[in-house]
């Protein structure tokens, strides 16, 4: 995750809480990626003070960090380093045409070249670890293709090196809409007070956030024609509760949006709860987080490096192999 501002509710259901789950099924590594945030100017004060909240929140959130690695890219220098090596490899065409580069160049003049760049360091981000498995939202997929495009290309250039990585998508949650506005993805950047909920919003904000949500003309839920509004609030409610589609709509048939929106907005809160209650208890000793994002850092260093030092020799850089 980028620690460009708070996580929200879509952060958490389309990708952390799925990191939770997975870290008991595979070796997991979790970084908290500062270079990407840089793409975008960030105020370097409040940029440490995000790293550190996004640490606890994902300790908060159920990732066990004595079992999973949780590090800071800017502390692993093989992540710029490898990055250099596959920018390389990466043809510009294929940089231009992703769509979040698109989204978020669209309308302006002056433009980073970090922001063309973005997803050969997340490319990096992967590889340097040989990650099997990348548990993703949705709108990261075209990303991870690039990614296996790169691998693809390396590969056959230079030999077998990288781990081909696939993409683990959540069933429900892969994509949580804005609350006010439900065409657009809920997300970081978007400065409106209706649009996302924070995992750190006092409770009862969060109740009210729901309450106000925009939903359509219909007075009540049909599963036949629904707007996009209340689809993603009962996408919300079932991925915080992990009931059944059948059980959804047994549930919430012709349920007037009034009660609909108090059951999802309970949910909201009973999921929000123990998360903020945790992150409460790690952030009491506020050297606790930089303790474990050190010790993250110094498990996989190792790994990084052996990856960049087989980049070098495959690719032929000076003194590494024969
Ligand atoms: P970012 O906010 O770009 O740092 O994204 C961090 C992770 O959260 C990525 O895996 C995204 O796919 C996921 N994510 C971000 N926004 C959403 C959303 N609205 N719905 C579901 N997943 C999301």
């Amino acid at each position: 995750m980028q620690p460009t501002g708070n996580l929200h509710i879509g952060n958490y259901l389309g990708a952390l809480r799925n990191w939770v789950r997975i870290q008991s099924h595979y070796e997991s590594i979790f970084c908290i990626v500062d270079l990407h945030a840089i793409t975008e100017y960030q105020d370097p004060t409040e940029l440490r003070q995000r790293i550190r909240e996004v640490a606890a929140l994902y300790v908060a959130a159920g990732i066990d960090p004595v079992q999973s690695p949780i590090f800071v890219q800017s502390a692993v220098s093989g992540h710029a380093e490898l990055s250099w090596m596959l920018t390389c490899v990466t043809q510009l065409g294929w940089l231009q045409r992703m769509t979040q580069y698109k989204a978020k160049t669209e309308n302006r003049e002056a433009i980073g070249s970090g922001l063309l760049q973005y997803p050969v360091l997340m490319a990096a981000d992967i590889l340097l670890y040989q990650a099997a498995v990348v548990p993703v939202g949705e709108d990261q997929s075209q990303h991870l293709e690039l990614t296996r495009d790169i691998v693809q290309r390396f590969n056959s250039l230079y030999g077998e090196t990288f781990v081909m990585p696939a993409t683990a998508l959540p069933s429900v949650g892969a994509r949580v809409m804005g609350l006010d506005d439900p065409t657009r993805k809920m997300s970081k950047s978007v400065d409106s007070a209706g649009h996302a909920i924070w995992l750190l919003d006092d409770l009862k904000t969060a109740h009210k956030k729901v309450m106000r949500a925009t939903t359509d003309s219909n007075p009540a839920v049909d599963f036949e024609q629904m707007g996009e509004g209340v689809a993603n609030l009962l996408s919300i409610y079932q991925a915080f509760t992990e009931c059944s589609t059948e059980t959804l709509h047994a549930e919430f048939a012709g349920m007037r949006y009034g009660d609909l929106k108090k059951r999802v907005a309970e949910a909201v809160v009973a999921g929000l709860e123990p998360i903020q209650q945790r992150y409460r208890d790690i952030t009491a000793d506020p050297a606790e987080v930089d303790r474990l994002l050190d010790a993250g850092a110094n498990r996989v260093r190792p790994i990084a490096e052996a990856t960049v030092q087989l980049a070098k020799e495959r690719m032929g850089l000076y003194r590494h192999g024969s």
